[in-house]
């Protein structure tokens, strides 16, 4: 068994999380680390939250080279299940699909670090949000602490190219068919003022919210901010 000292390496101040986290915060110096196979590494921040932040959550920001490689869309999708009821036809089809793919486009893609069903989904609403973010935190002030970034590095590079996939889905035409892959990945650990409302948790200032029912966590994220009041 390894054992990963979880302290910063930047300033040696001891990190704190949940016990599944993979993504850590320094609110000493305010380094961002990520735990991988071979122990800490360092990840760029973009601290968005101020220590007065009613609950400050964690997210990735990823910035990647979209290629669409291969687009099919059917044509004619609705005159077709008149004709030919729920039935896939694959001959009768054929005439009525056309290729749109083949371009490649940089893309951001903003979604939770921690687990919250419909992620994708959220990461879709989310990624079209990221100009109405609050700045990043000037020097002085001081900075929040945070929990529950479980989702790790690698695993954010698959969460991107799935809400990829799902913005595809999301354009006005009948999508057959996608081949997507992702290169140059850059990921950023993005630390968001969050506040909670009944039964939905908001995410700063961009409308998107989700269930805090729906973050399997969610009673562990709570009890980590409530001890540090
Ligand atoms: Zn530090």
């Amino acid at each position: 068994m390894k054992i990963t000292k979880l302290v910063c390496g930047h300033c040696g101040t001891a990190l704190s999380g949940l016990g599944q986290d993979k993504l850590f915060f320094c609110s000493n110096c305010g380094k961002g680390w990520v735990l991988d196979a071979g122990g800490l590494e360092p990840v760029q921040v973009q601290c968005r939250a101020s220590s007065s932040s009613r609950l400050p959550l964690p997210f990735w920001m990823v910035s990647a080279a979209v290629h669409v490689l291969k687009r099919t869309v059917r044509n004619e999708f609705t005159s077709t299940i008149v004709r030919f009821g729920s039935r896939y036809e694959e001959d009768v089809l054929a005439a009525k699909k056309s290729e749109t793919g083949g371009f490649s486009e940089r893309r951001t893609f903003l979604f939770p670090a921690f687990p919250v069903d419909g992620l994708p989904g959220i990461g879709v609403v989310l990624s079209e949000k990221i100009r109405d973010l609050p700045g990043e935190l000037g020097q002085e002030e001081p900075l929040p602490a945070i929990c529950g970034g479980s989702v790790s590095k690698t695993d954010a590079a698959i969460l991107a190219r799935c809400i990829a996939v799902g913005q595809e889905t999301e354009k006005a035409d009948w999508l057959a068919e996608i081949e997507i892959v992702l290169s140059s990945v850059k990921s950023t650990l993005v630390i968001l003022p969050c506040s909670v409302e009944v039964e939905k948790v908001n995410v700063a200032e961009t409308g998107v919210s989700f269930f805090r029912r729906s973050v399997p966590d969610w009673d562990g994220i709570m009890d980590y901010h409530s001890s540090r009041t």
